[in-house]
């Protein structure tokens, strides 16, 4: 009785809704190791752009060769699965008041290519430099234990656990340089794809995912913030004049790709709670995902719940009874593990899935039935059409429409609803829901 269940929701779905490899992935990421990387990190004394890059014990350039090498033996264990190598960019003295000297901007990247799609790429980063009070200051002490050494371990441990499957898009492991210094390694990596022609599906920034004890006291492990823009700095007036009449103003491809974050915490790590933020950052602050949004790509910000200011950016010292610095005591790493997971499991949904369909158009003006239509993509093995409530952030209503290139909603009237298309595996992993961009009349 069971299977035959099973057997008539298989044949309904015409896809598979679970991936059993989802759940292998969240447990084989290692808060042991995740502390062990953030100590190394912590140890090379500052990580400053500007710092030391002779000495192999301290400065930026030891931190980075050590992060190359670290990906290098990753990649040893799973037969020369990723392709890893420098990226950088000459960043001149005066660029702005924190380049004091001409400086070698140092991204470390490391590339799992995909056996189906290479050139089509998810990425995950972290930064690889440090600060304390005074940003210029690149010789004293800035262990930046969570700021940003969480997010470049957390990178490297989803790197050790993902190069152990093989995905049909290519994944990118990335370890940023000179963000504190004004998100220069974002910038310059951004650049370098679009030179090279790599169809960026998007990227996990993730800046600070270690802490758990907010600087108002509150304590969670539960919750986590997704930062993402409304709609790209990119878009064209002509675009921005017709959502006023066609709406799609919290419907960016960044805002998609945050939703789809959000989806897949919220089915297979239904403990952790995602807050999405509506905004690109924090207020008023900044982070390595904005350069990739920039120049026209998906990008968002994975970040803990609850910051701690004296913990972040500060001089190492102890003030009225507060001790300040970014210290390694201070990070929780069972946290910064489940924040590692919840980007594994999405770098995975993603590099599994097919191309999100494309040429997404809808109609239905002073009709009963909303409609849409949409070019089919190579390996899709059908359709998910999803809308909401015009007032409701998330995608709540859904229909597999299977394996074709248009469809009629009936009874569901376009005006009261957000309407868009994902693309879907036969493994059930989805694309990214695009929004309709042309109109059928
Ligand atoms: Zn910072």
């Amino acid at each position: 009785m069971f299977l035959l269940v099973l057997t008539f929701f298989g044949l309904s779905l015409g896809y598979s809704q679970t991936d059993t490899r989802l759940y292998d992935i969240i447990a084989e990421v290692s808060s042991q190791r995740i502390e062990k990387d953030i100590t190394t990190l912590a140890n090379f004394g500052t990580r400053h752009t500007l710092s030391d890059t002779i000495s192999n014990t301290r400065g930026i350039g030891a931190a980075r060769r050590w992060i190359k090498k670290e990906f290098e033996t990753i990649s040893k264990d799973c037969n020369d699965c990723l392709e890893v190598f420098f990226q950088k960019d000459l960043v001149k003295a005066g660029e702005n008041n924190r380049i004091t000297k001409d400086v070698w901007v140092v991204n470390v990247v490391a590339i799992q290519k995909g056996t189906k799609y290479p050139n089509r790429f998810i990425i995950m980063s972290g930064d690889i430099d440090s600060r304390i009070s005074d940003p210029n200051n690149y010789t004293d002490d800035a262990p930046g234990a969570n700021d940003n050494a969480s997010g470049m371990a957390g990178t490297l441990e989803a790197a050790r656990v993902l190069s152990n499957y093989t995905f049909e898009n290519s994944i990118i492991y990335l370890g940023l340089s000179g963000e504190e210094q004004g998100l220069f390694g974002g910038k310059g990596f951004a650049e370098y794809a679009k030179q090279n022609g790599m169809e960026i599906i998007g990227i996990f920034n993730n800046d600070m995912i270690g802490n758990t004890t907010g600087v108002d006291g509150v304590e969670s492990n539960r919750y986590f913030r997704i930062f993402s823009e409304p709609v790209p700095p990119t878009e064209t007036d002509r675009e921005r004049n017709a959502r006023r009449f066609y709406g799609g103003e919290v419907d960016g491809i960044s805002r998609q790709l945050a939703r789809y974050v959000y989806t897949t915490t919220k089915t297979y790590m239904p403990e952790m709670n995602p807050m999405m933020i509506y905004r690109l950052d924090r207020f008023g602050r900044g982070g390595h995902h904005r350069p990739f949004n920039d120049a026209g790509f998906a990008g968002i910000r994975i970040m803990e719940a609850h910051e701690n200011y004296t913990q972040q950016h500060q001089d190492i010292r102890m003030e009225n009874g507060i001790e300040y610095g970014d210290k390694l005591k201070f990070v929780n790493f069972e946290y910064a593990k489940k924040l590692t997971a919840v980007n594994a499991i999405n770098l995975a949904r993603l590099a599994w899935a097919p191309p999100a369909p494309k040429n997404v158009s809808i109609g239905g003006i002073v009709e009963p039935s909303a409609k849409l239509k949409w070019d089919k993509v190579d390996g899709a093995k059908g359709y998910i059409i999803y809308w909401r409530d015009t007032t409701s952030p998330t995608w709540d209503y859904s229909r597999y429409v299977g394996d074709v290139s248009e469809f009629t909603l009936e009874g569901i009237v376009i005006d009261n609803f957000f309407f868009g298309v994902a693309s879907v595996s036969k493994d059930g992993h989805e694309s990214v829901v695009v929004f309709p961009n042309s109109i059928m009349r």
